[in-house]
């Protein structure tokens, strides 16, 4: 089983000072968490003071997108080079609002994936179906067209240890969380479709993920920790989210 990873999307939240007052908080409260794997995502500008202000803890630090190329004429651009020169360790990619108000397909999400793994970045790949298609029982038929796109550019063996966050989109932001077994029953099927014998990747749920509802989540076999957003704003929420993974 892989190391429990939680991971915090900041998403487009913060400013100088905020990012300050969290990251001395988690910083504290990080201290003596044991076992898991921490990290989050703060808006570009703020990567660099993260980098400071994290310096000395075990909190690692990771980017919420990644352009495609390593330089050059890309207006507004940010290059997994320059990622990994502040000090990133982990970048998402194919975040569902990416997807869906930026029009990132799955083909250009999986060239974000390569870009990322190329300079050395563990990529968190989201993937999630809407609601519509759960209704429709296709859940599985988006999961597959999602992660087969990054198989067929970057390789069979491209998810065997890498980190998937599985997002269904009605959860996202919603406070309407999927429960303990839709979410291990995604997860079982993400894991038999990028894994062979010795494969480890690190499977992540995420969407309204909450201090109340986190562990029945991560004491799911297959669900090896939680890609969180709104509650990753709080330190004490984000924390106590962390323990949650730690006790299970
Ligand atoms: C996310 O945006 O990745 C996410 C999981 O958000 P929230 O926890 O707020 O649903």
């Amino acid at each position: 089983m892989p190391h429990p990873l939680l991971v915090g999307n900041w998403k487009m939240h913060g400013s100088r000072s905020m990012v300050a007052d969290l990251l001395a908080a988690l910083k504290l409260g990080s201290a003596g968490l044991k076992g898991i794997d921490v990290a989050v995502c703060p808006p570009f500008p703020y990567l660099s003071d993260a980098a400071s202000l994290l310096a000395g803890s075990s909190v690692y630090l990771g980017a919420q997108d990644v352009a495609v190329h390593e330089s050059g004429a890309f207006t507004g651009e940010v290059s997994a080079p320059m990622l990994r020169d502040v000090g990133c360790r982990y970048v998402i990619v194919g975040h569902s609002e990416r997807r869906s108000l930026f029009g990132e397909d799955c083909a250009l999400v999986a060239r974000k994936f390569r870009a990322a793994t190329a300079q050395g970045l563990i990529p968190i790949l989201c993937v999630g179906e809407q609601l519509a298609e759960r209704a429709a029982d296709d859940t599985e038929t988006v999961l597959a067209t999602q992660i087969d796109a990054v198989l067929e550019l970057c390789g069979d063996s491209a998810l065997a240890r890498a980190v998937i966050a599985y997002e269904p989109v009605w959860a996202i932001g919603t406070g309407r969380v999927a429960t303990p077994e839709q979410a291990q029953a995604v997860h079982r099927f993400i894991r038999g479709r990028v894994s062979r014998a010795g494969d480890t990747p690190t499977l992540l749920y995420g969407g309204s993920v909450k201090p109340q509802n986190a562990a029945g989540l991560f004491a799911q076999p297959d669900v090896d920790g939680g890609l969180i957003g709104g509650a990753s704003l709080a330190a004490d929420q984000f924390l106590s989210i962390c323990k949650a993974a730690i006790s299970q």
